[in-house]
């Protein structure tokens, strides 16, 4: 892969559909919703009989907007809707209403990570468009079953510039596009169920060369590693036709998840010839400024600038700033909890650690999480102020206030005695114990066998149940041996 890659340059190009999340349909007040049975959001807009007409949902212009802004693109002041023509049984008007001449937004970028440095991707559009109705194949009855509740729902499509050069840098830009999405709340980004989906334009060009080479476009990908996978197979397959002196062939190709290969599904020449024109029953629509701005004034802080935030100004480093910007509601309570306690390497580190891997387990959300950040934050205390130790209040108290979240943290210690004793006379005599039970190795340490000290502490420690608090405790125990 790397000798190809010497001889020629990648160029990719994606075109992502997201799906989003309002109330109702583009066109119609259908419910939008996802696993209803089937057949069950379908007015007779959404149906297409005749003599009905759409009614555009301003929800669906604000959310693209919103988008739009989160990726830094102009946003249009005049935007059409417009119509391609093509047959298809879950498409029952016989055209998608789409945008065309006039899309809602243009230009915009983001900054992906690629390799050790970040490499600025363009958008050539986002635009609006629907999306059809879903057929699926019916083995038992050997027939096509129609399900038209999707029909109508609304999409928005992000055009890249072809400007991508490697599987990575296309990886990591749907990372960010999935990321954005869920932070600005305007779809939920889920690729398996293809509410976020990936056609890719994959080329080659000899090195250096201007001009671009002839691109195959890959199909509706449903998961960030497939569009991988596809652009790392096209990269061997259309290397070794160049290498032939072949030419690669402008088509569009399917993607077998299960061989990692791509096949040939209809060629340029055979492609649709969609007629686009502009839709006569939807007005242009102008878009003021203020609109514009009001949106603006509701996107909250986006991921990258999370990213920077928590590394600057919370010194988290770059592996735990990274799990923590993943997501809002993640930043948002490592945040709130930050607000309350300045340990914050320590927030981290709880949210990071037990948090996550209880949340993992009991297949829950950070948003339902019982321990609100104010009593992370008395959790914290408690063991910044020695009281306990990190693993009894990770293994112990966590799981316990779990269960009961209305107590404050230092209650349950007590009740639980997970409070480390700072009581000495106690100490003292489970020191003098342990000592009296080794005469030999105390008197080694006595002769300087000073490294017998972390024995001691340990057998300390097993003795007090881990609650001892190992400073006092190592202290005595240095203490009474010298004596
Ligand atoms: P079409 O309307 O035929 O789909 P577009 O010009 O809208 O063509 O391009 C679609 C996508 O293909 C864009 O993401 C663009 O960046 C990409 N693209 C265009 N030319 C190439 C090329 N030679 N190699 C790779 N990607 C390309
Ligand atoms: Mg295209």
């Amino acid at each position: 892969m790397k000798n190809i890659l010497e001889r020629y340059d990648l160029v990719v190009g994606l075109e992502i559909h997201v799906q989003l999340n309002t109330e109702s349909k583009l066109f119609a007040s259908d419910k939008n919703s996802f696993g209803d049975v089937p057949n069950t959001n379908v007015s007779p807009i959404t149906l297409a009989h005749p003599g009905t007409l759409p009614k555009p949902n301003r929800s669906v212009i604000s959310h693209a907007i919103k988008m739009g802004l989160a990726c830094n693109c102009d946003i249009a002041s005049y935007t059409t809707f417009d119509r391609k023509n093509y047959f298809y049984p879950d498409l029952p008007k016989g055209y998608q209403t789409t945008q065309d001449q006039y899309p809602i937004c243009r230009g915009g970028y983001l900054d992906v990570k690629s390799g050790n440095d970040k490499k600025r991707i363009k958008f050539n559009r986002i635009h609006i468009e629907e999306d059809a109705g879903k057929s699926s194949h019916d083995p038992e009855h050997e027939g096509t079953l129609l399900d038209y509740n999707r029909a109508g729902t609304p999409l928005i499509e992000m055009v890249t510039e072809p400007e991508i050069s490697s599987a990575e840098e296309a990886g990591n830009l749907l990372t960010e596009i999935r990321k954005i999405v869920r932070y600005i709340n305007v779809g939920d980004g889920n690729m398996e169920q293809g509410s976020l989906r990936c056609d890719a334009n994959i080329s080659l060009k000899p090195v250096g060369s201007k001009q671009l080479g002839k691109r195959v476009e890959i199909k509706n990908m449903n998961s960030i590693r497939n569009v991988q996978r596809a652009i790392n197979h096209e990269i061997e397959r259309q290397s070794a036709l160049l290498d032939d002196g072949k030419t690669v062939l402008q088509e569009t190709r399917g993607f077998n998840d299960e061989t990692g290969e791509t096949t040939g599904q209809r060629s340029k020449e055979e492609a649709n010839d969609y007629r686009y024109f502009p839709c006569p029953d939807l007005l242009p629509i102008a878009i003021s400024k203020d609109w514009i701005d009001q949106i603006q004034s509701t996107l909250p802080k986006l991921p990258h600038k999370v990213l920077a935030d928590l590394q600057e100004n919370y010194q988290l480093n770059l592996y735990d700033a990274e799990i923590i910007a993943d997501s809002k509601e993640l930043s948002d309570y490592f945040y709130t909890t930050s607000k309350i306690t300045s340990h914050y390497k320590r927030v981290a580190n709880w949210i990071i650690g037990p948090i996550k891997s209880y949340l993992n387990e009991s297949n829950s959300s950070i948003e339902n999480f019982e321990i609100k950040p104010t009593l992370l934050a008395e959790i914290i205390d408690l063991v910044v102020q020695d009281k306990l130790s990190f693993s009894i209040a990770s293994t112990r108290l966590l799981p316990a206030l779990i269960k009961d979240p209305k107590q404050s943290a230092l209650d349950v210690a007590q009740k639980l005695q997970l409070l480390q004793s700072d009581n000495q006379n106690e100490l003292i005599k489970i020191i003098e114990e342990v000592i009296a039970n080794m005469p030999e190795k105390a008197e080694a340490y006595k002769n300087g066998k000073k490294g017998l000290l972390g024995m001691f502490m340990g057998e300390v420690m097993k003795r007090s149940g881990g609650k001892a608090n190992p400073k006092t405790a190592n202290k005595l125990i240095a203490e009474i041996l010298e004596k």
